[in-house]
């Protein structure tokens, strides 16, 4: 079995269900006692949500390739950025070690292929949902038809991640505005909704239309690449 380099922390809400989910895959695969093998670099997500803010993707880059290069020494065969957002940076990440980089929408857009769907609402942070480095793979790689909530519908999703999920508070009334905004976009076409913010499976089990849970693809995808 290979080791996962895990990038983590972003927040630490989703990147526990990570190790949870890894360690229960090598289990579930191998039986015994068996369990995953993992190097992880964990951050303080304030710096690294005010950089997200600022905008200094360079800055962010840097500091996820230099995480990157410590878990190839320190023996890791592959690396998993336990975030969707920060995969903004994956190409630079990617470019700074020899190892692979198991990319989370490449497991996403696998995840929603396989089960036949074609067109998809996307939902995850501001950044995610509206720079093209997300979307560009899984339209421009794939051919799937990515929609995203409007604007307002937007600020409503990434103020919940960042104001509640990312610090482990869980609302039925955010639950609800997030179910409404999906209800909304199956009126619109989307057969699916991928959930592009890896805290959004804390909050989100199903919808009125199925849904893509990118920490399970990811985990999935890992799993693939150490066993
Ligand atoms: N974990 C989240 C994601 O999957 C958001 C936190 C972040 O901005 O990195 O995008």
């Amino acid at each position: 079995m290979k080791t996962i380099g895990i990038i983590g922390g972003m927040s630490f809400e989703s990147t526990v269900e990570y190790y949870k989910l890894l360690n229960e895959m090598v289990n579930e695969k191998l039986g015994g006692l068996h369990s995953a093998k993992i190097l992880m670099e964990s951050y303080d997500f304030d710096i690294i949500a005010k950089l997200q803010k600022e905008g200094d993707w360079q800055k962010l880059g840097e500091i996820l390739a230099s995480s990157a290069k410590k878990l190839e020494t320190a023996g890791a065969d592959c690396i998993v950025i336990t975030t969707n957002t920060m995969h903004n940076a994956a190409d630079t990440v990617q470019n700074s070690v020899k190892i692979p980089l198991i990319h989370i929408a490449d497991a996403a857009a696998y995840d929603v292929m396989e089960r036949g769907f074609k067109t998809l609402l996307l939902i995850g942070t501001k950044y995610t949902m509206k720079e093209s480095f997300y979307i560009a793979k899984l339209a421009g790689e794939y051919g799937l038809k990515v929609i995203v909530p409007n604007s307002e519908e937007m600020d409503v999703i990434h103020n919940i991640i960042f104001d509640e999920l990312c610090v482990g508070n869980i609302f039925d009334k955010s639950r609800d505005k997030i179910l409404e905004i999906i209800e909304k976009y199956k009126g619109f076409g989307a057969q699916c909704t991928v959930l592009g913010c890896t805290e959004l499976p804390n909050i989100i089990k199903e919808a009125s239309i199925p849904v893509i849970n990118t920490v399970y693809s990811h985990c999935k995808a890992v799993i693939k690449e150490v066993i």
